[in-house]
C-alpha cells in the first residue's frame, strides 16, 4: 500500500510518499512560496534533489505539480497516480469534535471550519490541500489525522482554564492541546522499546523544536499539556511567549496602542527566545551567542530550561508514578545540553542522565544511569509515519 501524507501550511506544502509494505519513505518534498512569486518544488529521494520553479498559483497547483513529481519519468517513484492508495492529512485544529484520526465526509469538514476560529492560519491552509487531492484524486480516500485528537482524554481538572464556566459552554474556550501526532507516536514508541503494554505507560513526553510542548501521558493517554487554546501557552519557544501574565499582554496593548491582532502577532512572532535574546530563534545560533558572552542569549536559554523544568516536575505529581521522561523534536533530538541543563536538579529524585550515554542525536537510546529511578530517553519522533499509520488502518478497516 502507497500513501501520500501531505502537510499544508499558508503557503508551503510538504509531502512524503510511504511504501507501507516496510513503512519507508519513497520521497519526499516541499513546495514554498504558494502564490507568492518564486514559487518552488523541492523533491528529495535519497541523494538525488528535482526542482521545479514554475508559478503555483494556489495550493491545487502546488498539488498538481507535487503529482507530475511523483510520476516524474526521470525523478519520479510512481508510473501513475493511480498507485497512491490513499492520502493523509496533517490538520492542526479538531476541537471537542475530532478525538481521533477519520475519513473525511460532512461533520468532519464542519469541525474544521468551526475551529478555524482558534487555527485561523492553519485549518484553512489544510483544508486547501485537501480539497486539492479531492479535486485530482478522484476516489482516492482522504484521512485527517489532528495535532489536537490525540488530548481529547485529558480531564476537566487539567483542560479548563480559571475562568467563568460560561466561556467554556458558549465559546468553547479551554485547553485543546497540540502535537498530538508527535506525543502519541512517542507514547506507542516508548511502549515498543521498553516492551510496556502501551495502556500502562506512564511517561513525560518533551517535544522541544521550533514549537515546544510537554506532555503528561497516563495509561497510554494524553492527560495533561503544556500548550492550550492555541500553540501560544506553556513553554518558551522559538518565537512564542509561552505562559504569560494576561495583564501583561493587555497592559501593552493599552501602553502601545496595539490592536488584538497585532499583540498576538507580537506573542506568536517576535517573543519567546528571540525577543528575550535579540539574537535568534534558532537555539544553536543561541548556544553560540551564550559561548561568546551574549548575556541575553544566555537569559532565554535559562528561561526555556527553568520552563520546562518547572513543566516536568508539575507533571510528574500529577501522574503519580512515571516509567520515562522523554526527549523529542529539533532540541530534543539533538541538544546534548539542552537535556542536560533540564536534567539538572532531579537527582534530588533520583533521576541522573549518564553524560557518555546522553552524548547521542537522534535514533532512540536510554541516556539515565542504571540506578536511575526514571528512566531518561531520547526517541526521535516521526510525525509523517504516525500519519501514514493511521491512515493505513483507517483506509483498511
Ligand atoms: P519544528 O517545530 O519546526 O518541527 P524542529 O523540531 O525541527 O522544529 O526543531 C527545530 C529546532 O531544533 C531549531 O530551531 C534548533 O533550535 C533546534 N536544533 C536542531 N539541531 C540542534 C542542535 N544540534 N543543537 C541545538 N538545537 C538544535
Amino acid at each position: 500500500m502507497k500513501i501520500l501524507v501531505i502537510n499544508c501550511g499558508s503557503s508551503s506544502l510538504k509531502y512524503q510518499l510511504f511504501d507501507m509494505a516496510n513503512e519507508e519513505v519513497m520521497v519526499k518534498g516541499l513546495v514554498e512560496r504558494i502564490g507568492i512569486d518564486g514559487s518552488r518544488l523541492i523533491q528529495e529521494k535519497g541523494d538525488d534533489e528535482f526542482i521545479i520553479e514554475e508559478d503555483m498559483k494556489d495550493h491545487t497547483d502546488a498539488v498538481g505539480h507535487v503529482f507530475d513529481a511523483l510520476v516524474d519519468s526521470e525523478n519520479g517513484v510512481i508510473k501513475d497516480l493511480s498507485e497512491i492508495d490513499a492520502v493523509g492529512h496533517r490538520f492542526v485544529h479538531g476541537g471537542e469534535k475530532i478525538t481521533k484520526s477519520c475519513l473525511i465526509d460532512k461533520e468532519v469538514r464542519d469541525a474544521i471550519e468551526e475551529y478555524s476560529k482558534f487555527a485561523p492560519l492553519h485549518n484553512p491552509a489544510n483544508l486547501m490541500g485537501l480539497e486539492a487531492c479531492e479535486k485530482l484524486l478522484e476516489g482516492v480516500p482522504n484521512v485527517a489525522v489532528f495535532d489536537t485528537a490525540f488530548h481529547q482524554t485529558m480531564p476537566e481538572k487539567t483542560f479548563l482554564y480559571g475562568i467563568d464556566y460560561k466561556y467554556y459552554e458558549e465559546d468553547s474556550i479551554r485547553k485543546y492541546g497540540f502535537h498530538g501526532t508527535s506525543h502519541n507516536f512517542i507514547t506507542n514508541k516508548t511502549a515498543e522499546i521498553l516492551g510496556k503494554d502501551v495502556n500502562e505507560l506512564n511517561i513525560i513526553s518533551c517535544h522541544l523544536g521550533n514549537g515546544s510542548s510537554i506532555t503528561a501521558v497516563k495509561e497510554g493517554k494524553s492527560y495533561d499539556t503544556s500548550m492550550g487554546l492555541t500553540p501560544l501557552e506553556g513553554l518558551i519557544m522559538g518565537t512564542r511567549s509561552g505562559d504569560i501574565d494576561p495583564t501583561a499582554v493587555t497592559y501593552i496593548m493599552k501602553e502601545k496602542n496595539l490592536t488584538a491582532d497585532e499583540m498576538e502577532n507580537i506573542l506568536n512572532k517576535e517573543s519567546g527566545v528571540l525577543g528575550v535574546s535579540g539574537v535568534s530563534s534558532d537555539f544553536r545560533d543561541l548556544e553560540a551567542a551564550a559561548k561568546e558572552g551574549n548575556e541575553r542569549a544566555q537569559y532565554a536559554l535559562d528561561m526555556f530550561v527553568t520552563r520546562a523544568k518547572r513543566y516536568i516536575a508539575g507533571y510528574m505529581a500529577e501522574i503519580g508514578s512515571v516509567d520515562a521522561i522523554v526527549f523529542t523534536g529539533g532540541i530534543g533530538e539533538n541538544s546534548i545540553g539542552m537535556r542536560k541543563d533540564i536534567m539538572e536538579g532531579f537527582e534530588q529524585f533520583g533521576i541522573k542522565i549518564d553524560d557518555e550515554k546522553n552524548n547521542v542525536r537522534g535514533g532512540a537510546h536510554e541516556v539515565s544511569t542504571d540506578d536511575s529511578t526514571v528512566k531518561v530517553m531520547v526517541v526521535a519522533t516521526n510525525e509523517e509515519l504516525m500519519i501514514a499509520r493511521d491512515t493505513k488502518s483507517i483506509v483498511e478497516a
